[in-house]
C-alpha cells in the first residue's frame, strides 16, 4: 500500500464514535501509515432529535497535543474539523476555524433543508431523483458562502442514503449540477476529498464515484484529497489500495495532504516519510 495518509477520521469526540482517540492512533501505527488527521464533526445546528454533532474543541486540541507528544517519530498526527455546512453557518464557522490552529478543514454537506438524509423517515414521500439534484444545489450554494475551507467532503453522500442508493445514480444524470461544482472547486483553488467510507457501505465505489472523478479530471482538476472516514478501528485507511488501484487507472499521479492549511504534495508510490 502506498496511500499512507488518512485524512478523514473520527474518534469519541464526534456524535457517531464510541471509540477512544488513542485506539484510532495505535491501529494506524499497526497499519504503518505515516500521518493521519482527525476530522471530528461539528454540525451546527443539527436537527436535536437526532444528536449533537458539536465537537468540544478545547478538549479534543487538547487531546491532539497530548497524544501528538506520545507518539512522536511514530506516526504524525494532525488536527483537522469537518464543518457541516447549511446557509446560514458559514460565519460562524469562519470564527471558529480563526480560534485553533488547524491543519485541514473539511466541508461536508450532510444536510439537506435542515433534515437529515440519513434517517430513513426524510424519504417519506420524496423523489430520489429531485432530492439527489436539490442536495447538489443546495451543496453548490452553500460552497459559495463558505470561503474558508481546504476539500469538500464526499461530494456524492447523500446516495448512500436514498431508498436506490447508486443504482439509479451516475454522473451523466446530474451531470449539470456536478459539472457546476467541480468546475467551482477548480476555479477556487480547492480540494476534492476521495472518500472510501462508499465503499464499506457496500456501494462498491467511493465518494465519489469514478465516473465523478473522471469528469473532474476532464475539467482539469486534479487536486484530490484522500481519506477513509473511519469512526472505529477497523474502518482506518479502508479499501485503501483498491482506491490507490482505482486512482492511478483513472489518471491521477497522487494526492494531497494538509499542515497548518498548507498543501502538500504526495505522488503514489511515495514512501518517504519527509513530505
Ligand atoms: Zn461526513
Ligand atoms: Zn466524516
Amino acid at each position: 500500500m502506498s496511500i499512507l495518509c488518512d485524512f478523514h477520521m473520527h474518534s469519541s469526540f464526534s456524535e457517531d464514535s464510541d471509540t477512544p482517540m488513542e485506539a484510532m492512533v495505535l491501529q494506524s501505527i499497526r497499519l504503518g501509515l505515516q500521518r493521519i488527521c482527525f476530522t471530528e464533526h461539528m454540525d451546527m445546528d443539527y436537527p436535536e432529535q437526532y444528536g449533537t454533532f458539536q465537537v468540544d474543541l478545547p478538549s479534543y486540541y487538547e487531546e491532539v497535543k497530548r497524544l501528538q507528544k506520545i507518539h512522536q517519530g511514530r506516526i504524525e498526527i494532525l488536527f483537522g474539523i469537518e464543518l457541516g455546512m447549511q446557509p446560514h453557518l458559514a460565519e460562524p464557522y469562519s470564527s471558529i476555524i480563526k480560534q485553533y490552529p488547524f491543519d485541514f478543514i473539511i466541508a461536508s454537506q450532510h444536510l439537506l433543508g435542515g433534515d437529515d438524509p440519513y434517517q430513513p423517515c426524510f424519504w417519506k414521500g420524496r423523489d430520489e431523483a429531485d432530492t439527489y439534484r436539490s442536495y447538489f444545489e443546495e451543496l453548490l450554494s452553500n460552497l459559495k458562502q463558505m470561503e474558508d475551507y481546504d476539500t469538500l467532503g464526499h461530494l456524492d453522500y447523500v446516495v448512500r442514503y436514498g431508498p436506490n442508493q447508486n443504482r439509479d445514480y451516475s454522473y451523466e444524470a446530474f451531470a449539470e449540477s456536478i459539472d457546476a461544482i467541480l468546475t467551482y472547486l477548480i476555479e477556487q483553488g480547492k480540494y476534492l476529498e476521495v472518500n472510501s467510507a462508499g465503499l464499506k457501505y457496500g456501494l462498491s465505489h467511493p465518494n465519489p464515484e469514478e465516473s465523478v472523478l473522471r469528469r473532474y479530471l476532464e475539467l482539469g482538476g486534479t487536486n484530490i484529497t484522500i481519506g477513509a472516514d473511519g469512526h472505529r478501528p477497523e474502518h482506518i485507511a479502508y479499501d485503501f489500495p483498491l482506491l490507490e488501484k482505482l486512482l492511478t487507472g483513472l489518471g491521477f499521479t497522487g494526492y494531497t495532504i494538509f499542515r497548518r492549511r498548507q498543501p502538500v504534495f504526495v505522488p503514489f508510490k511515495s514512501r518517504s516519510i519527509t513530505v
